[in-house]
């Protein structure tokens, strides 16, 4: 069920819609098909998903997803989190939707004198709790990395965030920064209900309870800011100015990237379907993959490959583990991964377990900006 949404920045309906898409996650149990409707705010340029799920529906979906395949490297640096932490070290540690996080508690375990993970997917954490049933006034330090954009009512989390917290209490948020959408295919992550900048995250928050106290670039993934706040008495909030054309610009820009990956998309069947008989090699099961295959025939002689096992069922294809195709990787003609983010980790399996490289017009990656750089996590 779909609901409508206000601007939850400043109580505006005026909204403008940008950007639909859609597209498919398959979940441990079943199959979500998954609408994003980007709207824009015309009085102060928040920019969010209207309609959006309900949020028992979203905490269904995330409890029956796969959790993070702790085969391959971490999407962000445990490193830069920590330069963080140590400055609000002391007290205790509560993170909210960390999935896999057992490395990065395992660094934290001397900063804090205690340190919990929260977390909704029941593959982790089977019927555990939840932060509504945790006990008000007693968390030091809260923290929530790449979370709130997948939140339906912003406000109702971060209140209750500061219901939890001590007074004094510090709040550690990450979130994607709209600022570099025209740098990124954050656009295509349909899971994303809002989409911030740090003026708008930071007004949300003041009406939640919560003065800034630090903000920056230095967030532990690349597309995101990092922004701590402290619960209390607001004491200022500089606000007001309206973003609608500077944040409608970086949805458009945001766009302009979508547009040429689904390009590159249609070139990659072209290419394909000219190599006719000869060995080609997916790698990855991801959306980028799911996009690729929508309304298109996969031709003999292709094969899917993924180190995830737990994806073998996903596609109308089998999807192999990469170990029992070793002969046909070392012998394909194009190699093609789906996850530019793993590419070089990719390639270096390959490198080691074939010797054989692929470069040149043997592969291409679907993700990636000019320079090769990865666009999406
Ligand atoms: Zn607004």
């Amino acid at each position: 069920m779909m609901e409508k949404r206000i601007c939850e920045c400043c109580g505006s309906s005026d909204l403008e819609s940008v950007f639909c898409d859609k597209t498919m996650v398959k979940t441990r149990a079943q199959i979500y098909r998954l609408e994003a409707f980007v709207v824009i705010c015309r009085n102060c340029g928040f920019c969010f998903n209207s309609p959006s799920p309900v949020k028992e529906e979203l905490m269904e979906y995330y409890a029956d997803c796969l959790s993070i395949n702790k085969a391959i490297p971490l999407a962000y640096s445990i490193e830069i989190r920590l330069e963080t932490l140590k400055k609000y070290a002391g007290g205790n540690f509560i993170e909210i939707g960390g999935n896999q996080s057992d490395k990065f508690h395992g660094r934290i375990k001397g900063l804090f004198i205690s340190a919990r993970n929260i977390e909704p997917n029941s593959e982790i954490a089977a019927g555990s709790e939840t932060i509504d049933k945790l006990e008000k006034n007693s968390v030091d330090v809260l923290a929530f990395y790449d979370v709130l954009e997948h939140v339906a009512d912003v406000g109702d989390f971060l209140r209750t965030c500061n219901s939890l917290l001590n007074d004094g209490g510090v709040m550690i948020v990450e979130v994607p920064n709209i600022k570099y959408y025209p740098k990124n295919l954050m656009l295509l992550s349909a899971e994303h209900l809002n989409h911030f900048s740090p003026c708008a995250l930071e007004r949300i928050a003041c009406r939640c309870g919560f003065n800034l106290i630090e903000i920056s670039h230095a967030a532990s993934r690349p597309f995101s800011f990092l922004a701590v706040f402290k619960k209390g008495k607001i004491k200022k909030y500089s606000g007001g100015y309206n973003e609608y054309l500077d944040n409608l610009a970086c949805l458009r820009g945001g766009v302009n990237q979508i547009d040429r990956v689904m390009l590159k998309i249609n070139n990659l069947r072209d290419k394909i379907n000219k190599l006719k008989g000869k060995k080609i090699v997916l790698w990855c099961v991801t959306d980028f993959l799911y996009r690729f295959l929508e309304g298109y025939k996969l031709p003999q002689d292709v094969i899917v490959v993924d180190s995830d096992s737990r994806k073998k069922d996903h596609l109308s294809v089998p999807v192999y583990q990469p170990a029992e195709k070793l002969d046909l990787i070392r012998q394909s003609d194009l190699l093609v991964i789906f996850s530019p983010r793993n590419k070089t980790s990719i390639l270096d399996w390959i490198f080691e377990n074939t010797g054989e490289e692929f470069n040149g017009k043997k592969l291409e990656v679907i993700g990636c900006g000019v320079y090769g750089e990865p666009l999406q996590v």
